[in-house]
């Protein structure tokens, strides 16, 4: 299959291109690097740079080829960007996802994926219930209501046009390569500041020294696994939540990579912050069936290769 990758730069966008090069696809990559990296975009694949809000680059994107799928994960990724500047969240995150769809089906793409939030979608997620993917999304951040708002776009479009989507709603996405912007940014910022001796914030959830907020953190291969299973067909759902069902909170987290960090020497300890504004208290998902994918990777293998990862980078930086 011919593939179109948005924001094959970034952390997930970047692995996903990496796992269908390896499936024997044919990759191209589309990304204007506001946040993802050169370093990322594999050799094997086709790379046009530039905006995809552009018409000129959108253009180019498609003309000459035939996709067989489009897997949009290009985004502003950052919820304190989208309530700082939430007109340019909407622009990228609306209108440039529109812009897409558009191309998609005037050049009778078939298959539209879409990387959408299920860790901002539905708001707070009261103690002891996951967010199902019938739970009423209750968007709390201009990130939130971009995704949203594009979901809609996809729904209305399937009835008038010929063309299938699949939303996939990532819970808390941590792994190798991962912004520290992002919706799981703390792992990296952890990994970053443990690495040089610097201390930790547990942010508190409801009150100062408290274990901070809770989040379902989804390891970045399993993520991969429900975006080839769309690519591939052998997912049939419309729609599907990526989360692995597990509440982590921050201080487990800060736990799990300073002992981590500690038995390599580390001096970094741990600290407690305030609450931060605009924070979710609680987002877990109820994991939908992945197929393909018998069960998630746990947290503390995935920490354990994340930390390796920043640990060789930090290492490679170094030499
Ligand atoms: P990322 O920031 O690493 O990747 C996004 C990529 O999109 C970047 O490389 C960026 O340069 C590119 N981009 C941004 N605006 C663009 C534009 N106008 N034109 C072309 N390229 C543009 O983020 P990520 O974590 O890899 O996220 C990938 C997708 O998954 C996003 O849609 C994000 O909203 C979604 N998501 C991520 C998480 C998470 O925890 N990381 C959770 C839920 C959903």
């Amino acid at each position: 299959m011919r593939i179109l990758v948005t924001g094959g730069a970034g952390f997930i966008g970047s692995h996903l291109a990496d796992a269908l090069l390896d499936r024997g696809h044919e990759v191209v990559l589309s990304d204007d690097l506001s946040t993802g990296r050169p370093e990322n975009l594999p050799a094997r694949a086709d790379f046009v740079e530039g905006d995809f809000r552009d018409p000129a680059i959108v253009e180019r994107l498609f003309s000459g080829r035939h996709f067989d799928a489009i897997c949009h994960q290009g985004a502003q990724t950052s919820v304190s960007v989208s309530t700082r500047e939430p007109v340019r969240d909407a622009e990228v995150n609306v209108v440039g996802s529109i812009r897409l769809l558009e191309a998609a089906t005037a050049h009778e793409v078939p298959l539209f994926i879409f990387a959408s939030t299920g860790g901002a979608i539905y708001g707070e997620v009261p103690e002891g219930t996951q967010a199902s993917i019938e739970t009423q999304p209750a968007p709390l951040s201009p990130y939130a209501c971009s995704k949203l708002a594009f979901e809609h776009y996809l729904r209305a479009y399937v009835q008038t046009h010929d063309i299938q989507t699949r939303v996939l709603r990532y819970a808390n996405v941590y792994g190798p390569r991962q912004d520290p912007h992002g919706e799981a940014g703390v792992v990296a910022i952890f990994c970053g500041r443990i690495l040089s001796n610097a201390p930790i914030q547990v942010n508190a959830k409801s009150a100062k020294g408290d274990r901070g907020c809770v989040r379902d953190y989804v390891y970045i291969d399993d993520v991969v696994a429900a975006n080839l299973a769309a690519v591939e067909g052998r997912m049939t759902a419309p729609l599907i939540n990526v989360g692995t069902g597990i509440g982590t909170d921050t201080q487990q987290l800060a736990e799990v990579l300073l002992a981590k960090g500690k038995s390599q020497g580390s001096t970094s300890e741990m600290d407690f912050g305030d609450v931060r504004d605009g924070d979710l208290q609680r987002s877990v998902l109820q994991p939908s069936r992945i197929p393909g994918l018998e069960s998630f990777v746990d947290i503390e293998t995935g920490l354990a290769r994340t930390y390796a990862w920043f640990e060789a980078r930090a290492a490679a930086l170094e030499s």
